[in-house]
């Protein structure tokens, strides 16, 4: 979308038919969000029958903190769209922007030059033959298990490995109107409001506990909800409307982005553990810088290969302090003395909570928010 935008001939494959829907939870922070609203796609969004979500809710089952992370620019709201709604908007815009867009076609390889160089790709539609697709740039938006990235070799430039595993479904008459979670030794369970007034509800937990989930997905998913009493009060007499999905291939990861003909954006490029549920919205944001660079290589305003390390400098810039807390997060271990003392202070100060808030909402930076002139405010303000 945002290429065709700018005036390039974009051809759009996908393997899925549109509207598809992929494994995946959905919520959309508010770095995101502001992102869909810069694009002019909010509204198609806020009037799919979305409800806004304002608040964040996390409840370590003792300590609480509650409230409303600080806006993007002016962007209060985050959204949770099913990705059967979201993905279509994005589509459709692209398709409106001039891409042309070949549903049920899948990529099977890649073409190359001799000199190495990626020139393009070789695939089908359902029950066609195959085709080759030439192109100045191939961009594998393809997900976690790329083909652009595994053809191509791209190297992995930072990695930690699996900590979490998780499970969701959707449910009826369960009120839930936050980002809501609530953490526990080795689980967490989690909740936001999504499409048609069903509720997305998550259990997570620790990696070590994967097997014994999967062998019984259903019982240990519906009595996790036992943990957080909370939520588990709210969900006498809902319905569970969906069946289960989830997966314990929570890989945490950076893959070099680009190199000679291709680039890597999403998932493709830098995946990590759900559990901060900020892939979509890190998605919207590298595939913003990857359509700058690229209009600024093929416009000759940088070199092409030059714009491309700086797309790769910025995305890990921006995504390396959260890639560290999610890792450190998505443990489900119990918070350190460190990080104790860090909730009971946040919990004296509203503004300081949200401040925290807006880690997760991307409207607070990381190293700023842990530098020792604001933990030193934070403490202070709680002493008093
Ligand atoms: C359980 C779970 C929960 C999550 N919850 C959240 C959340 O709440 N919030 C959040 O922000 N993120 C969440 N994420 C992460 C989020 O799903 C991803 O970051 C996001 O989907 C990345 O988008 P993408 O377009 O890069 O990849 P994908 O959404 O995986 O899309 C890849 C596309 O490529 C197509 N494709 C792949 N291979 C080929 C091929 N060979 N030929 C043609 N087409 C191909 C696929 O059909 C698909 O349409 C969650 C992930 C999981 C697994």
């Amino acid at each position: 979308m945002l290429l065709a935008r700018k005036g390039y001939r974009v051809l759009l494959l996908d393997r899925d038919a549109f509207p598809s829907d992929v494994m995946s939870t959905h919520f959309v922070q508010q770095a995101g969000t502001a992102r869909l609203q810069h694009w002019g796609l909010l509204d198609q969004v806020r009037e799919s029958n979305c409800p806004p979500v304002t608040r964040m809710c996390f409840d370590f089952g003792g300590l609480r903190l509650e409230g409303s992370p600080p806006p993007a620019g002016d962007v209060k709201e985050a959204f949770a769209p099913r990705r059967r709604v979201l993905d279509e908007i994005l589509v459709d815009a692209a398709v409106a922007a001039g891409a042309e867009l070949r549903e049920r076609f899948a990529v099977r390889e890649l073409v190359f030059g001799d000199d190495g160089r990626v020139t393009g790709i070789r695939g089908a539609s359902r029950g066609a033959p195959e085709v080759v697709e030439s192109a100045r740039i191939v961009i594998g938006a393809d997900g976690l298990h790329s083909l652009v990235a595994r053809t191509v070799q791209a190297q992995v430039t930072k990695e930690h490995p699996v900590v979490s595993c998780g499970y969701y479904s959707y449910w009826s008459g369960v009120k839930v109107d936050a980002f809501e979670v609530h953490p526990r030794d080795g689980w967490a369970v989690a909740g936001f409001p999504t499409n048609d007034g069903l509720t997305c509800l998550i259990v997570g937990a620790a990696i070590k506990h994967f097997d014994a989930f999967r062998s019984d997905v259903e019982k240990t998913y519906t009595q996790a909800f036992a943990i957080a009493p909370s939520l588990a009060e709210r969900m006498l007499g809902a319905k569970r409307e969906e069946r289960i999905l989830g997966s314990g291939e929570f890989v945490n990861q950076f893959r070099k982005p680009y190199g000679p003909g291709w680039a890597l954006v999403g998932d493709a490029g830098y995946h990590k553990d759900p559990s901060t549920a900020q892939g979509i919205s890190d998605a919207f944001r590298d595939a913003e810088l990857l359509a700058e660079a690229l209009d600024e290589g093929f416009s000759s305003r940088s070199p092409l290969e030059e714009a491309l390390a700086n797309y790769e400098k910025e995305r890990d810039m921006a995504a390396g302090p959260m890639f560290d807390f999610t890792c450190q997060m998505a443990a489900l271990e119990p918070p350190s003395p460190d990080m104790q003392q860090l909730i009971g202070a946040l919990s004296h100060s509203q503004a300081h909570t949200n401040e925290f808030l807006g880690l997760l909402a991307g409207t607070v930076s990381i190293p700023e928010f842990f530098s020792e002139a604001n933990m030193g405010r934070i403490f202070a303000a709680a002493a008093v």
